[in-house]
C-alpha cells in the first residue's frame, strides 16, 4: 500500500497557516478543524511548504512560559526541516520515518507542491483495514 492509496481514501485537504500567524490563531484553527498540526506555507493559498507546527510545538512554547500565545508567531515556533513523503512511498517506509523521528505528521509533496498530509492515525487505519481484509479472505479460504 502506498501514500497515494491512503490519500485516495481520505482526500487531499491540508489545513495550512503562515509564518506571520500567531499561535493563538493556530490553537483556534486546530480546535475548529479537530486536527493536531498545520502545515506552514509561505503565504495564504500557497502550496509551497516552509514548515510544520503541531500541538507539541505549542506545548513546548507554553512550558517555556515566556510570551503569551497571541504574541508568538508561527515562524518562531515551527519546525523548518520538514520530512516529507511522496505519493509513491510505501506505508512501511513512512512508519519507519515516523518512528525514528518521533513525529506523527508527514506532509506529502509532489513537484515541490503540497498535495496532502498523513497522520499516524491514517497509518494505523490503513494497517487495520488491510489486516481486516486479509483476515476475511483467510477465513473464507479456510472454510471453503
Ligand atoms: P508531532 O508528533 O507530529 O506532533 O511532532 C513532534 C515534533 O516534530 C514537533 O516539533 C513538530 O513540529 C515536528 N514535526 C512533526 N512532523 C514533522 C515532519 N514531517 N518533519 C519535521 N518535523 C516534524
Amino acid at each position: 500500500m502506498t501514500i497515494r492509496d491512503i490519500l485516495q481514501g481520505k482526500g487531499s485537504d491540508v489545513y495550512t497557516t503562515t509564518p506571520q500567524t500567531t499561535l493563538e490563531k493556530v490553537v483556534e484553527v486546530m480546535v475548529e478543524r479537530n486536527c493536531g498540526s498545520l502545515v506552514v506555507v509561505d503565504r495564504p493559498d500557497s502550496l509551497t511548504l516552509v514548515g510544520i507546527i503541531t500541538e507539541r510545538d505549542i506545548l513546548r512554547n507554553r512550558a517555556a512560559r515566556t510570551t503569551a500565545l497571541d504574541k508568538v508567531l508561527v515562524g518562531d515556533a515551527m519546525s523548518m526541516a520538514v520530512v516529507t513523503a511522496s505519493l509513491g512511498d510505501e506505508v512501511p517506509k513512512l512508519m519507519g520515518l515516523m518512528t525514528k523521528n518521533r513525529f506523527r505528521h508527514m506532509p506529502v509533496v509532489e513537484d515541490g507542491k503540497l498535495v496532502g498530509i498523513i497522520s499516524i492515525g491514517d497509518v494505523v487505519k490503513s494497517q487495520h483495514d488491510a489486516l481486516t481484509m486479509e483476515n476475511h479472505y483467510l477465513k473464507n479460504y479456510i472454510q471453503s
